[in-house]
């Protein structure tokens, strides 16, 4: 048993957060990690409470202890405030969305799967400002939208996969972009990652895709990529994509790291279509919590609760419905805590 103890920030979230949130605390508990919750609001539930998204209290916990386990939060489509999670990641200087995506159901799309893309998470289309202008009789009939790349967080996030890589005994990184098209936003991108990659030959192998390219190559061939390094609108996608191969969202984990700070979290959202149904697939979120407890390096606990969750997968009794079984979230948590 660990005697040490971790404080961290806890965010159950919006929709089928407080659910996954419940079974993956509960989990975490009987698997004695490390760590002393300080739960705090946001998203919806902020609102409800504080009437803010983002609660101060939510931010003052986050600094002090460096480090969150998150919820999806709901952003609302078109208007409304801005995505907390986005801001989150602005707020901590999250410079780095790590997604990996792994094979564990046999019968999922494709077996085998083991990557990880690496997603710049600061900058690009999410940090833009976005603009109506009129035109054409409409007083908004122009969108537009003012994303940005900077040489330093180009740099950052290139040698971050790199190190990734490395740490990792991953073989090869390779840099998407789309600077045939966007020749600036994405060519500054693709020059500065050049520049890196190059310091690390000899250590890493590395290519370069645009990436349209590579989505039609993630799906007929993805065995071909080991770390994807790019930027942060492209990172989003192709992360959902490839995570669409190895059984969907339900399985997809995320760590957004900075130098002070890191938050994890499922790639999925809030799914508001099955929330309150306790139907939802909590494995996301706990492996996004194996993350952390590597991050906080108890590797023996994360080994543990990773070991449980291919059990409960290989037995098939306790699989939520997104993953072809009839099971609750309850029964997933009970048959995860049994197979510890
Ligand atoms: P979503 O990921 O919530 O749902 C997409 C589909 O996947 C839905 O059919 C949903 O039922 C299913 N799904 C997602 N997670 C699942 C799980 N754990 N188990 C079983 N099925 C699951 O995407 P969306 O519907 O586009 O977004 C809903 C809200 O979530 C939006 O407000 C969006 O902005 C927000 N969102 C938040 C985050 C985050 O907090 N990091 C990420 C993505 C979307």
């Amino acid at each position: 048993m660990s005697l040490e103890q971790i404080p961290a920030t806890l965010i159950p979230g919006d929709g089928i957060g407080p659910e996954i949130m419940d079974s993956v605390t509960a989990v975490l508990t009987a698997a004695q990690a490390p760590f002393v919750w300080e739960s705090h609001k946001a998203g919806l539930a902020g609102i409800e409470e504080y009437d803010t998204p983002l609660p101060q209290n939510t931010l003052e916990s986050i600094r002090k202890t460096g480090l969150a386990l998150k919820g999806p939060l709901t952003t609302p489509v078109g208007g409304g405030f801005k995505s907390i999670n986005v801001t989150l990641r602005q707020e901590f200087g999250l410079y780095a969305n790590v997604r990996p995506v792994k094979t564990l159901i046999p019968e999922g799309r494709f077996s085998d799967i083991d990557l990880v893309v690496v997603r710049e998470n600061l900058e690009g289309f999410y940090a833009a400002q976005e603009h109506y202008l009129p035109a054409d009789g409409y007083k908004e009939g122009i969108a537009t939208c003012t994303g940005y790349t900077t040489r330093l967080e180009s740099q950052r996030i290139v040698k971050f996969a790199f190190d990734y890589a490395m740490a990792n005994g991953r073989k090869k990184v390779t840099i998407v972009h789309k600077a045939n098209i966007l020749k600036k936003l994405s060519g500054l991108f693709l020059e500065e990652a050049r520049k890196v990659a190059k310091t690390y030959a000899g250590k890493v192998d590395f290519d370069e895709r645009i990436v349209d390219a590579c989505a039609m190559q993630l799906v007929i061939n993805p065995w071909n990529y080991d770390v994807i390094v790019t930027t942060n609108l492209f990172g989003d996608i192709l992360s959902d994509l490839a995570s669409g191969l190895v059984g969907g969202l339900g399985l997809a984990p995320g760590s957004n790291i900075g130098t002070d700070a890191a938050i994890f979290e499922a790639v999925h959202g809030s799914a508001p279509d099955i929330a309150g149904k306790n139907t939802a697939n909590p494995l996301a979120l706990l492996m996004a919590a194996t993350l952390m407890l590597r991050h906080v390096k108890h590797e023996n606990t994360a080994k543990r609760i990773e070991i449980a969750i291919e059990r409960v997968i290989k037995d098939r009794k306790a699989l939520t419905p997104d993953i072809g079984g009839t099971a609750s979230t309850r029964d997933m948590e009970q048959a995860l805590i049994h197979f510890l």
